[in-house]
């Protein structure tokens, strides 16, 4: 048991991200003080969806300049708080140099946090946002799971810089935080393993990957069908819900699979067709091979197709229901409200 104090401060970096926007949202809801640490504090465009929010929320909110790549450039953001949220991190599928663009800044990024944790001692509770690719590396890796199911035991032993980049900066930053935590005992880790994000954020211009689906669908990428790509989703909501009860539930320990649905790119194409019929969506299920033909045209390895495309995806999300109180959301409610908001912003052509 660990008792969080909630009229202290908590640290979120990242915050301008799309996964830190609801979860500053739910903090402010909740009447804390947030200390966003940013890399551009100054940028009002990036800030002014977070400052509207903390104009009509209870809570309040201060800025920080921080870089990921900086030593002790959290030091002064994380002063008197008892609970960090480490949400920041590269979020790409392409990128000119994998080191260091996306293993460096996720990696260095979470240990420079956490030598600041080190060094403040306010500092109970760390949530780090994980993520399902820190538990697989491709989908064919689950058919060796027991169940053919991924759950909080399992670790990705499959990607490289080479192939899945991502997904190996985020093991790798998963690992080094639950090392940091193993070396002393005055805070306690909790990580956040989510699948794919979806759902309407609080900046529709945002750039985080979870909005290139629901472009690529819009624009209509998927006419003439869509991958038999498996995937699992979580409304960007709950998963702020999943964040907050992981910084304040007093028993609150270890990994959590945040995911509410095991899904498939065709079942979002079908949803977005059923709702917004206007739009060129195929239904059929595109061959392998014709994907695995076209994929260097849209920036995928042909590697990456032959280990994914057509293999289950399966995650158990057991442990954040029980242990987070976690009820996620139907998929259709969270891939019509993305969309429709996505449509409404003019970032998807009206149709
Ligand atoms: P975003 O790109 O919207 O957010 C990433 C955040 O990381 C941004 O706030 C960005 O800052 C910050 N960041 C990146 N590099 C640096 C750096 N060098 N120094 C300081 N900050 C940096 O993506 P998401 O919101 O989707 O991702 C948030 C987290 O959730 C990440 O850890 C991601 O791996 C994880 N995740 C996301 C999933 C998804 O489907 N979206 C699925 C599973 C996990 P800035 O605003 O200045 O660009």
């Amino acid at each position: 048991m660990q008792t969080i104090d909630n009229s202290k401060p908590v640290m979120v970096t990242g915050a301008t991200g799309y996964v830190a926007g609801r979860l500053v949202e739910k903090l402010l809801s909740e009447g804390l003080t947030v200390h966003a640490a940013v890399r551009s504090p100054d940028n009002k465009e990036k800030t002014k969806y977070l400052d509207a929010l903390a104009e009509k929320l209870p809570g309040s909110i201060k800025y920080f300049k921080t870089d990921l790549m900086e030593p002790g450039s959290y030091n002064e953001a994380m002063a008197g708080c008892e609970v960090v949220y480490h949400t920041a991190s590269p979020f790409a599928m392409q990128v000119k140099d994998a080191q260091k663009d996306m293993v460096d800044p996720a990696l260095k990024g979470t240990r420079n946090v956490l030598e600041s944790v080190n060094k403040t001692d306010s500092v109970k509770r760390v949530v780090v946002t994980s993520s399902c690719v820190a538990i697989y590396g491709d989908a064919k890796d689950t058919l060796a799971y027991p169940n053919q199911e991924m759950t909080e035991e399992i670790w990705n032993t499959t990607s490289t810089l080479d192939h899945q980049p991502y997904s190996l900066s985020k093991t790798l930053a998963e690992k080094e935080a639950w090392k940091m935590a193993g070396e002393q005992d005055r805070w306690r880790l909790v990580t956040i393993n989510p699948s794919f994000v979806l759902g309407p954020g609080i900046n529709p211009y945002a750039s985080s990957e979870s909005y290139n689906i629901m472009k690529q669908i819009g624009k209509g990428d998927f006419k003439m069908g869509a991958p038999a790509f498996n995937i699992g989703c979580v409304d960007v909501r709950d998963l702020a819900v999943a964040h907050f009860n992981a910084g304040t539930f007093p028993d609150a320990e270890g990994r959590h699979i945040a995911s509410g649905t095991n899904s498939s790119f065709g079942e979002l194409a079908s949803i977005i067709k059923n709702k917004f019929p206007n739009y060129p969506i195929g239904t059929r299920k595109l061959p392998k091979f014709m994907i695995w033909l076209m994929a260097p045209s849209v920036g995928m390895t042909r590697k990456s197709i032959s280990l994914n495309v057509g293999y289950p995806w399966k995650a158990n999300n057991s442990k954040s229901i029980e242990k987070l109180k976690m009820n996620y959301r139907p998929l259709n409610e969270t891939v019509e409200e993305f969309f429709g908001s996505l449509v409404d912003a003019g970032v998807i052509e009206k149709k």
